[in-house]
């Protein structure tokens, strides 16, 4: 899982499209009220690792709290593949729904659980 690859994955009704250059450590699931309720099950990522592929008009976007996450998700299916947001250090971050990639088998992942209700 530690592999470096070019990873393919996007929506339900497959509108939208992306790949990434990630390996698969590191994930997180958080439970804070976004992320739980929809289950993300997250790698961050430079937003230099990031293509989308199609389906920039198929997105909505939903922001809360501070608004400095942008959670984009597919307009007809309301898949969110993945997220945009600043790192502390300004830098321009993805962050990829894993069940949203293709070649990833369910439930073949591990991921750390991150108290994001609590900040
Ligand atoms: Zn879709």
């Amino acid at each position: 899982m530690a592999e470096t690859m070019t990873r393919r994955g996007g929506c339900q009704c497959g509108k939208v499209a992306f790949e990434v250059e990630s390996d698969l450590e590191g994930l997180i699931e958080c439970n804070c009220s976004h992320c739980y309720r929809k289950g993300l099950v997250l790698k961050f990522v430079p937003a230099s690792a990031f293509r989308l592929m199609q389906g920039e008009g198929e997105l909505s976007e939903h922001t809360f709290n501070q608004h400095r996450i942008k959670h984009r998700f597919c307009r007809t299916c309301g898949v969110q593949s993945f997220a945009e947001g600043q790192s502390p250090d300004g830098q321009t971050m993805m962050a990829i729904n894993v069940r949203t990639l293709a070649d990833v088998e369910p439930w073949d992942w591990t991921a750390e659980r991150v108290d994001g209700r609590s900040f």
